[in-house]
């Protein structure tokens, strides 16, 4: 419901705007069309009341007129409430419709800085690196969520949707672009001023309004043909840039030319409008904002020289999706924000996808984050994290974690529905179209969508969305043998606590279980209560959760460990499933429940990674070796020599497997420094370390250092330098170790061969050179940390002795001892 009352409601702005760039403020003459709000009955005549959001707004003058009646509103105003009440004399209240037309002042906020908000009408100066000039200006809007009534009086409310049709006066050299093309530009007979009109917007939300004046150039897209039903159209798209800044745009353009006609595909509705805008500004509040037709983004968010970019592309998709979704069809409370948000997002991925689920992949990560906060005991439901109360800016209404937490949702949601693995969403998006069409330009309600997407899928839909909506956290699925059969059974995950001891609710979770059989196929059974029993045998089974659709752990029993290692020796897994065996299987280890089975199954995932026929995926391995190391240092530390002694032979028989496995590189091409193989350098490097004592190890860490002292330049990969350090030392003679050691204050004339900093080359120094081997060369270390006791970051020094097992520690404590007597 409206929070304001009116008598009548203002059905089409026609809004003129006079903004001039060296003036504090702006003037602005609104023609609105009222008519008779059918939720008010009166009986006898009465005075008219119309409430308008109005803030910082000066109305001049307020003159109602129809059929040659013509009278003026009172006007007052309420500034708390940012609420404008205009009062007509009573015989407004006998006609049908009337219009109202407003003259009024309002404020140009000018922008200096970032932090200066960017709210409603906004101006800023800039100079150009291509003229030189200092007078350059740039006048935009920013509405979103509750601004648009800095620029009109008018219902500012999300639910509340009407057509504008707007005219801009403004200086003649500008650009001037709104959410519609063009209709008409006159130029003032003088020469300086022009007045352009636009065409009338569909009903749009007052959040999604939004221009642009002020000195900026345009790359256009070619032509763009998107078709629906074969009816090809063409699309003006276009990216506007501040003066000199053209050449920065190329990118954000061929994203937006491969995406729009696969959203025009997926969503089986032509675009909206009849022209899309990028306009990149130097400040803006939000980073981007989804301006229907005028979609505004802060210049480094949008622009780059680079071929590819991953951010801006996932921008660009993520803005496109909302032009649609959130735009033509909007939520109609600021509770929905995330919903709105997380499905720009979630379809923006899907739609860049190149295949199955490589988008996803390069989402682990984030996802891996959202599940350990979701398990932490005071983790909130999307439901409870969302925005309910007032809203003042975008940041009060979009809860970062309900935002993420739907983007899993909804993902879940599209596997559920296809009944499949891969991250197919076309039976989700035959639904999402339909609703689309059946609500084009109103405004809608988050249970409008499911209960729309309901009978593509049974109860399931809605099961899942209640659920993964109102329950908190985050569930674990146990996999057991239980009398031959294999049994499901799911509870909150809440790290080491349980949720008895926390007295928190165990509430069940509607999960799809996705299970990944030896003969290839998968099944997607759903897992609604507390346990299921499933139809098929444990030595079917290759792996739970496949390629990780579902928002959940997985724990396996031991009798699940024959089965699902094998499928990983073999090769049958994806990479997603990998990445997901791997932190599932790690978070177990050094956990307060524990058990055998958990270490058992780590190590049974680990071991079969070092399979011949297994294709290696790094990121799984990166995870999987952490762990292993984490394992190592609490054996080193608590271990009994005997077990100590088992996990050093299998150390050194797993690290010689993957020698053989890997293709040793010592000299590597760094001259592209954007390339991502973040997760290959962590793992390489931790197999280095773990392998010190081999022959095959020493023989790659001398191949890099020798590369690292002598050139080329920028071969030595930053993630790498430790373990080249660290692996050198660890055999170093006393004059290797000595120019080792020497490297700190020539760390300079070496870094050039690397990609990392100076400052980056003495720390891999200082917290390697403690893996020196020799007796001597730890004294020569402890020896060094007594004489730089004072220097920053000293005690990095120790860090590599403690691979010398007991010995060395006694060695440390000793000297400590001896040394530092006070304590
Ligand atoms: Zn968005």
């Amino acid at each position: 419901p409206l929070a304001l009352v009116n008598h009548f409601l203002p059905e089409a702005y026609n809004l003129h705007l006079t903004l001039v760039a060296t003036k504090p403020n702006f003037t602005g003459k609104l023609v609105a069309h009222f008519a008779r709000n059918s939720l008010y009955v009166y009986d006898e005549p009465e005075p008219v009341v119309l409430q308008l959001h109005a803030h910082n707004l000066v109305i001049t003058s307020a003159v109602a007129a129809c059929d040659g009646l013509t009278d003026r509103a009172q006007v007052t105003y309420d500034k708390a409430a940012q609420i404008a009440t205009l009062t007509l004399p009573s015989v407004f209240s006998a006609l049908p419709a009337f219009n109202m037309t407003l003259d009024y002042i309002g404020k140009t906020n000018q922008i200096g800085t970032y932090q200066d908000p960017t709210h409603g009408v906004f101006k800023t100066n800039y100079l150009d690196s291509k003229t030189g000039r200092a007078s350059n200006a740039i006048i935009a809007t920013h509405t979103q969520p509750v601004f648009a009534r800095t620029i009109f009086p008018c219902i500012d409310e999300v639910n509340y949707k009407q057509p504008i049709t707007l005219t801009v006066t403004t200086d003649a050299r500008f650009q001037v672009i709104s959410n519609t093309g063009v209709r008409d530009t006159v130029v003032a007979a003088d020469g300086l001023t022009k007045t352009v009109s636009f065409k009338r917007t569909p009903p749009i939300a007052t959040t999604v309004f939004g221009l642009v004046a002020g000195d900026l150039e345009y790359s256009i897209l070619p032509k763009l043909f998107t078709s629906v039903d074969a009816r090809p159209s063409t699309l003006p798209v276009r990216v506007y840039t501040l003066v000199g800044e053209l050449a920065a745009a190329t990118y954000a353009l061929s994203v937006a030319a491969a995406v729009l006609p696969k959203l025009v595909e997926m969503f089986q509705q032509p675009y909206p409008l009849d022209k899309l805008d990028f306009v990149a500004l130097p400040f803006l509040s939000d980073g981007a904002m989804e301006n229907w037709g005028c979609v505004t983004v802060q210049a480094q968010h949008l622009l780059t020289h680079d071929a590819t970019h991953k951010a801006i592309r996932d921008i660009v998709a993520h803005e496109l999706v909302h032009q649609w979704m959130g735009n033509m069809v909007s939520f109609d409370s600021w509770g929905d924000l995330w919903l709105n948000e997380a499905f720009a997002t979630w379809l923006g991925t899907q739609v860049l996808g190149t295949d199955d689920t490589y988008n996803w992949l390069l989402r682990m990560h984030e996802m891996e984050a959202l599940m350990d906060h979701d398990a932490r005991p005071d983790a909130r439901s999307i439901h409870q994290s969302r925005c309910v109360h007032s809203v003042h800016t975008t940041h009060d209404a979009l809860d970062p974690h309900a935002y993420q937490r739907g983007i899993y949702a909804l993902r879940m949601l599209a596997n559920l529905m296809q009944r499949g693995v891969s991250d197919d969403c076309s039976v989700m998006m035959r639904g999402v179209s339909k609703f689309l069409a059946a609500n084009r330009f109103k405004s809608v309600k988050l249970t409008d969508l499911w209960t729309a997407l309901h009978p593509m899928c049974g109860d399931d839909v809605l099961a899942l969305m209640h659920t993964a909506t109102r329950v908190p956290g985050l569930p674990v699925v146990h996999v057991a043998v239980q009398e031959d059969k294999v049994v499901a059974e799911q509870h909150r995950f809440l790290g080491d606590y349980s949720a008895e001891e926390l007295d928190l609710e165990d509430v069940p979770y509607y999960l799809p279980l996705n299970v990944r059989l030896h003969d290839g196929s998968v099944v997607n059974w759903a897992l609604s209560d507390r346990k299921t029993v499933l139809d098929v045998r444990a030595e079917d089974i290759a792996t739970f959760n496949t390629n990780r659709t579902g928002y959940y752990r997985v724990r396996y029993t031991r009798a699940l460990c024959g089965p699902v290692t094998q499928a990983i020796a073999c090769g049958m897994l994806s990479i997603a499933d990998l990445i997901a065996l791997a932190s599932d299987c790690s978070t177990y280890i050094g956990w307060r429940f524990q058990t055998a089975d958990d270490l058992w199954m780590f190590m049974s995932v680990v071991n079969a990674m070092a399979a011949p026929d297994h294709v290696l995926c790094w990121s799984a391995l990166n995870i999987a070796l952490s762990s292993v190391q984490e394992l190592h240092k609490s054996l080193r530390q608590f271990g009994g020599s005997e077990v100590l002694a088992a996990f050093n032979r299998w150390v050194a028989d797993f690290t010689d497997k993957m020698h053989a496995k890997i293709n040793w590189n010592t000299a590597y091409d760094l001259s592209d420094s954007r390339e991502v193989y973040t997760d290959e350098l962590e793992a390489r490097s931790a197999l280095m370390l773990m392998g010190m004592k081999s022959e095959k190890y020493q023989a790659v860490a001398q191949g890099l250092y020798k590369n690292l002292v002598h050139g080329p330049d920028r071969s030595v990969p930053r993630q790498l330098l430790a373990a080249t350090i660290g692996v050198t030392c660890h055999t170093a003679s006393t004059t290797e170790y000595n120019h080792i050691v020497a490297m700190i204050k020539s760390a300079v004339d070496v870094a050039p061969h690397t990609n990392a900093s100076v400052h980056e080359v003495q720390t891999a120094v200082l917290s390697c050179m403690g893996y020196a081997a020799r007796d001597e060369l730890v004294t020569a270390t402890l020896d060094f940390v007594a004489a730089h006791i004072d220097a920053t970051l000293i005690e990095l020094a120790l860090v590599g002795l403690q691979s010398g097992g007991s010995k060395a520690w006694h060695r440390v404590w000793d000297w400590f001892v001896s040394h530092y007597d006070e304590w």
